[in-house]
């Protein structure tokens, strides 16, 4: 999954406002930002997401964010928020791909980027419902404001623009 995993970050952020937008993208980015870093580094195992979306991996990267905002905010309701937020990276990931589940285990996924069109539509309706959860947070009165109303058209376009260039190039990958 691409923009639909801000999407999963701005949902979080309607639900719970007092966690900061920038925590959210963080946890919601945390396992491929995590993946991109190990490929940067030279760390390329064998199985691709291994370390970073397998069962195990995602509950190490879930309490480390989870922990990380505990001792910013002392948030301890908003902890086990910022840790969803990653393990739903994974679930999302589970729709749209196809992921390591630990090591010997199988590879789990329903791979939508195999049908890039459902894909966008699953993609679109995730984007949209965190998008509406978001936009309770701002008063009547702004909700209205082409600011807030262009975000979710700009993320789809995001994921549109990906979806291109991924049926471009097919082994694109995110490193
Ligand atoms: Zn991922």
């Amino acid at each position: 999954m691409y923009a639909g995993h801000i999407g999963i970050a701005l949902g979080a952020k309607g639900i719970r406002d007092s966690i900061p937008l920038w925590v959210l993208v963080l946890a919601t980015q945390l396992p491929d930002w995590s993946d991109a870093g190990l490929c940067l580094a030279g760390v390329r195992p064998a199985i691709p997401g291994i370390y970073t979306h397998s069962f195990p991996a995602v509950a190490v990267l879930a309490a480390l964010a989870s922990l990380f905002y505990y001792a910013l905010s002392r948030d301890s309701a908003g902890l086990w928020i910022v840790g969803a937020v990653v393990v739903a990276h994974a679930l999302a990931d589970y729709v749209t791909g196809l992921k390591p589940t630990w090591p010997g285990g199988p590879m789990i996924g329903m791979g939508l980027y195999s049908y890039p069109w459902i894909d966008f539509v699953v993609e679109t309706l995730v984007i949209g419902a965190g998008w509406l959860l978001y936009r309770r947070t701002f008063a009547e009165s702004r909700r209205k404001t082409w600011p807030v109303n262009l975000m979710p058209a700009a993320l789809v376009l995001f994921q549109l623009a990906a979806m291109i260039a991924l049926s471009i190039s097919p082994t694109l990958r995110k490193c």
